[in-house]
């Protein structure tokens, strides 16, 4: 199912009819607040009443044109000058291939670079998102030299893959923001555990790698992105035991575990919640389904009316 799903996000034709069925777009809005800025600010300042942070994503991928990559970056400075105005604590998360990844590093790394620029003069934050496995060492190249230039910006790093480990070995001199999450894209045996046992203890050993207290010293920030209850406890477990990092939060997704993320701002923890929102939803959508593929009655629930 997990396959099938991956398999769909990708494909174009299922994109554009799927996105014309109300029951579709009902379903999406479980996750998504609605799809402009203004729903997403909404829903920011109700979780922000609660306790909570956002991190706010536009969501697109893969654009293709030099244009659609100035527009999503005028897109974000809107966005960052927004959350400014409405003196929210709202961080932005941006794609490299909707930046223009797949037309040239450099126009990506520019567009990066405005991003990260105008959200360290207002003391805001950057965090790209990391996509499938041959945009990796692109997105760390991005990654290393933004960072070189402001301490404002964070990456993510996926336990599903093999090369996770080394890879955060390499990054942890910079004394880097990093998001740890499992990973949603479909990738090779060869490259990502297939077993989810098997993602599950990598992503505990390199939590407890960036809550070693070395790497915190050496300034480290940690952003615990999952939605397993399991996982956040054993995280909770382990920083019990360790003096109290500089800086780590958990983060979920919109609409997902509720119930827990009420449970950990009820805790004290610090949380923050990514919501998305845009017209470009059926590949990130697809993503979400794949996750977890009961969701994907829900959509059959709501195909029937019920
Ligand atoms: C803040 C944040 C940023 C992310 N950024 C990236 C990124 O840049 N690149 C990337 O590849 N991935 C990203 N992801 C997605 C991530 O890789 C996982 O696919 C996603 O978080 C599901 O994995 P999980 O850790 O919650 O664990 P899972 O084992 O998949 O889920 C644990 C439990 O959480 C609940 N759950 C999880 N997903 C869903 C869902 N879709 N619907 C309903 N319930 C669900 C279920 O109860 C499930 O049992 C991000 C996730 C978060 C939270």
């Amino acid at each position: 199912m997990r396959a099938v799903l991956l398999a769909g996000s990708r494909n174009a034709w299922l994109r554009t009819r799927a996105m014309r069925y109300p029951f579709v777009r009902r379903s999406v809005s479980r996750f998504m607040p609605g799809e402009t800025l203004d729903a997403a600010l909404g829903a920011a300042r109700l979780l922000q009443q609660r306790g909570a942070g956002v991190v706010l994503t536009h969501l697109g991928e893969n654009i293709s044109e030099a244009a659609e990559a100035e527009a999503v970056t005028a897109h974000y400075l809107e966005v960052l000058r927004r959350v400014e105005a409405d003196r929210l604590d709202a961080q932005i998360s941006i794609k490299p291939t909707q930046l223009g990844l797949d037309l040239d590093l450099e126009t990506c790394f520019r567009h990066l670079m405005t991003l990260v620029e105008r959200a360290s003069l207002i003391g805001n934050f950057v965090w790209i998102d990391m996509e499938s496995t041959p945009y990796v060492d692109l997105t760390l190249e991005l990654f290393r030299r933004a960072r070189g230039v402001s301490p404002r910006v964070g990456v993510c790093l996926q336990a599903y893959l093999r090369r996770t480990a080394a890879d955060l070995e390499s990054l942890l001199p910079l004394g880097p923001a990093i998001r740890l999450v499992k990973g949603a894209y479909m990738e090779p045996p060869s490259l990502a555990f297939p077993r989810k046992t098997d993602v599950d203890e990598n992503f505990f050993r390199l939590a407890s790698r960036l809550l070693d207290p070395d790497t915190q010293r050496a300034g480290a920030m940690v952003a615990i992105g999952t939605h397993d209850p399991r996982l956040v406890e054993r995280v909770r477990a382990g920083l019990r035991d360790r003096p109290a990092p500089l800086a780590c939060e958990f983060e979920m997704l919109y609409g997902i575990q509720p119930r827990l993320q009420a449970r950990l701002l009820g805790e004290r923890e610090h949380l923050r919640v990514l919501i998305s929102y845009g017209e470009f939803w059926f590949p990130w959508y697809m993503r979400r389904l794949a996750e977890r593929p009961a969701n994907v009655w829900f959509v059959v629930r709501g195909m029937v009316g019920r």
